[in-house]
């Protein structure tokens, strides 16, 4: 497998193929990272009215610093982990404290940056300043696990940049924006987790997998640990057109965000509503009451009028109850 074999046929495929995004247009480094960020754990389709509307609002690193981190939260409302904007915003604020608002131009100096890792230094150093950065999240450990037929976990540090040097030989003179791209668009569009494409695939000739049809063995699965199954008693008390809400975050969940007083379940009561929240890491099953003498109190419970609740950023688990009982439009 050589740059004729792979680099060029790649990269020739993304320049015909590749969809028309509107962070794709633009070598700002602030807009690419924005996107960059957004884009983990989150599908395109579902993160693009969001940088849209952020970018509008926020079309520099000058602008986010000086945002409200509440304003910064409310456009963050629906994407999850919130940790996501508030590290925008904060290194937005490290950059004009010391670096006169510049984003920085080394891999170095970004990974120093809240929120940004190995991956999304990598991927901004070649798509906005083109300089030969790998970039290697999980499109690219699939596609290049079975381009090489390799059972190697490419997690691991030391596997991963024994990759790196694989794609880095590779790369040689091409563009680097364009080479990191490619391998995430291909990865997104044609060698899919489940049947990949391979008929349409341009790496087709050199791609061990495919020439063995063992394109399902790779990557190597991981066992999965179960998730833990937690349940809750959470409680929507309305009086005098005001909901009680709580600032309690003290598991460490969605940092600022308000959320329905809510306990570990103890009751044996017929709820009003139950519901159910998948979390990557832990799934809540909630049983709804609406009687506050089950209610322990708690000094960071408060009332909010229900007219002015849209304007709150509320925890998504909790944003779906408020919203089924009509409290939230
Ligand atoms: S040939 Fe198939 S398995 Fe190989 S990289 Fe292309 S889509 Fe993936």
């Amino acid at each position: 497998m050589n740059y004729k074999t792979f680099t060029e046929p790649l990269i020739n495929w993304y320049l015909k193929n590749h969809r028309p995004l509107v962070f794709r247009e633009t070598s700002d480094p602030y807009h690419i990272w924005v996107s960059e960020i957004m884009a983990q754990q989150t599908q395109i389709a579902t993160m693009l009215p969001y940088y849209e509307n952020w970018i509008q609002r926020w079309p520099s690193i000058n602008k986010l610093a000086e945002a409200d981190i509440n304003d910064v939260l409310k456009a963050w409302e629906g994407l999850g982990y919130y940790s996501r904007a508030r590290n925008l915003h904060k290194s937005a604020q490290l950059l004009v404290e010391e670096n006169s608002a510049q984003f920085p131009s080394s891999v170095d100096d970004m990974i120093k940056l809240p929120g940004i890792g190995d991956y999304t230094a990598n991927a901004i150093a070649s798509i906005a300043y083109k300089q030969k950065a790998i970039a290697i999240d999980g499109n690219v450990i699939r596609v290049m696990s079975r381009v090489l037929a390799s059972e190697k976990d490419y997690l691991k540090v030391k596997n991963k940049n024994e990759l790196k040097v694989i794609l880095l030989n590779l790369l040689e003179d091409a563009n680097p924006s364009y080479f990191t791209q490619a391998l995430m668009e291909l990865g997104a569009l044609i060698c899919l987790p489940t049947s990949p494409k391979c008929d349409e695939c341009p790496l087709n000739q050199s791609c061990l997998a495919f020439k063995t049809n063992t394109q399902d063995n790779y990557p190597l699965k991981k066992v999965k640990k179960k998730n833990p199954v937690l349940h809750y008693d959470t409680f929507v008390i309305i009086k005098d057109k005001q909901i009680l809400m709580s600032k309690d975050d003290s598991d460490g969940l969605m940092k600022g965000l308000i959320r329905l007083p809510q306990q570990p379940s103890k009751l044996k009561l017929i709820p009003i509503m139950t519901s159910k929240h998948i979390f990557s890491h832990k799934t809540w099953l909630i049983n709804v009451y609406d009687d506050v003498s089950f209610l322990k109190e708690n000094p960071l419970y408060e009332w909010v009028s229900l007219e002015s609740l849209n304007n709150y950023s509320i925890i998504t688990a909790h944003r779906v109850i408020l919203t089924s009982l009509g409290h939230l439009k």
